[in-house]
């Protein structure tokens, strides 16, 4: 079964709308396939401004769960398509350290982007110490089905996965791709016995986690891993275009 190959940079808490409006006008005629960038709220009008009628697609990096309501300082949903955003990135680790979101709250956001239609794209993976106390399976799991807890995911298979793990996010310290292909095949097994296999074909999954021009192709190349999350690396256009143009090796 062929999945798409999908590329997304999370420029996390960097560029102004000026920045972002110059980096999509850049980037935009040198990528030869869809490529999503999740960028800053502030950012998202002038980014999906100057991205229509390109391939580039632009996105947000958290949500409320709530449709609306008394919640000073938050975004929901529909104020995100509104701007222009058509996907979000769901419980990255640094929400889920940072801001003490769990796969409880995850779930929430889950379900409110599925029923105002943004597409989610879902993060998970273990800390050094779970890895080394032999946990990431049993983390991996926990976050997958908490995280998609009463989600029909066989009806919506546009629901992204990124396999991040912590101790590779922002360090310089990438996974194996032979680390990360066992991660993701994890991933799938784990989908296909909640929803079966003709489901867990269909997924696509992100590894993320230091990833640059350098190590990009070999990470694409495992059978399982669908397409790269990419933070630093994709703050540039030079090294996010390279990224962004892989594909799997033939
Ligand atoms: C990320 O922000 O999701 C990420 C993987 O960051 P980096 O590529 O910088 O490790």
């Amino acid at each position: 079964m062929s999945r798409p190959v999908i590329i997304t940079g999370n420029w996390k808490m960097y560029k102004t709308v000026e920045e972002a409006a110059l980096f999509v006008k850049n980037l935009a005629p040198l990528i030869t396939k869809p490529t999503y960038i999740a960028v800053p709220f502030t950012a998202i009008k002038s980014a999906a401004d100057n991205a229509k009628g390109t391939q580039v697609v632009i996105g947000a990096q958290n949500m409320h769960d709530a449709s609306e309501g008394a919640f000073t300082g938050e975004i929901a949903a529909k104020m995100l398509l509104d701007a222009g955003a058509r996907f979000v990135i769901l419980g990255h680790s640094e929400r889920r350290r940072l801001f003490n979101e769990t796969n409880a709250l995850v779930n929430k956001k889950i379900k409110r982007a599925l029923s105002e239609k943004i597409q989610p794209l879902l993060c998970i993976g273990e800390t050094l110490e779970q890895r080394e106390a032999g946990k990431t399976e049993e983390i991996i799991r926990s976050q997958l089905l908490e995280s998609l807890a009463d989600v029909q995911l066989d009806q919506h298979p546009e629901i992204l996965l990124a396999y991040e793990p912590v101790w590779a996010v922002g360090t310089d310290m990438a996974a194996t791709p032979e680390m990360a292909q066992e991660a993701h095949h994890f991933c799938r097994q784990c989908i296909s016995e909640k929803w079966g296999e003709e489901t867990a074909n269909k997924i696509v999954i992100q590894y993320g986690g230091s990833v640059h021009p350098d190590n990009a192709q070999d990470l694409l190349n495992e059978p399982d891993i669908d397409g790269l999350l990419v933070g630093g690396a994709s703050l540039t256009v030079e090294s996010f275009s390279q990224i962004a143009n892989l594909g799997k090796s033939p």
